[in-house]
């Protein structure tokens, strides 16, 4: 099997990558994360990526384009719906390309993060290969959550604290806005929290 493996960052490549090697899995990475602000953050998680992709002969896709625009246009006045439309948009993208390259499936480091919505992530993952027709991979990358962690830190690659967006990173390290959150969305479905050095 080859699949097209979307990558969000470096550091939560590690884990997938492994799992894929040893199973067997041909995979090409691809990067492609319109989510990630401001433009020095993107460049920095794309810079970590590559550095880990040559490192071990990765092959690999990138989008370089910085895609605000496009994040903004799909999420403004759905701000609470964000992390769904922000899958959608990524994940679409990966089996929509996978497709026209001739990959015979696709997958996602999201889906190693116990940081993000697991679940929305599977789902939205589900949509988009019955919307273009090519399986999905799935693994509970998790699983490996810790052995990721060690892995990076050892291979010195930047772990980022906030999971991509502007309103992530205010979340992240606003105090007063955290509360709030707290108490609003006891009941319901959470944003990820974020990024790899985030307190659990
Ligand atoms: S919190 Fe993370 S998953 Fe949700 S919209 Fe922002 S970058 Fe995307």
């Amino acid at each position: 099997m080859s699949i097209l493996l979307h990558v969000c960052c470096g550091p939560c490549l590690v884990y997938p990558a492994r799992v894929l090697e040893g199973e067997g899995t041909d995979f090409t990475c691809y990067f492609f994360n319109p989510n990630i602000h401001p433009y020095r953050e993107f460049k920095k998680r794309l810079t970590s990526f590559i550095d880990l992709a040559d490192s071990r002969n990765y092959n690999y896709i990138i989008d370089r384009d910085y895609g605000l625009k496009m994040f903004l246009r799909q999420v403004v006045f759905n701000e609470e719906q964000r992390c769904r439309f922000c899958y959608e948009m990524r994940l679409g993208n990966a089996a929509t390309l996978a497709v026209e390259k001739g990959f015979s499936g696709f997958s996602t480091t999201l889906l190693y993060s116990t940081y993000q919505n697991h679940s929305l992530i599977r789902k939205q993952a589900a949509r988009a290969a019955e919307l273009h027709s090519i399986p999905f991979l799935y693994h509970d990358f998790r699983v490996g959550w810790q052995q990721g962690i060690d892995e990076s830190k050892a291979c010195n690659l930047y772990r980022q604290s906030y999971c991509g967006c502007l309103f992530s990173e205010q979340e992240r390290y606003d105090n007063r806005l955290k509360k709030q959150l707290k108490r609003k969305m006891k009941s319901d479905v959470q944003p990820p929290r974020s990024g790899h050095d985030q307190p659990k």
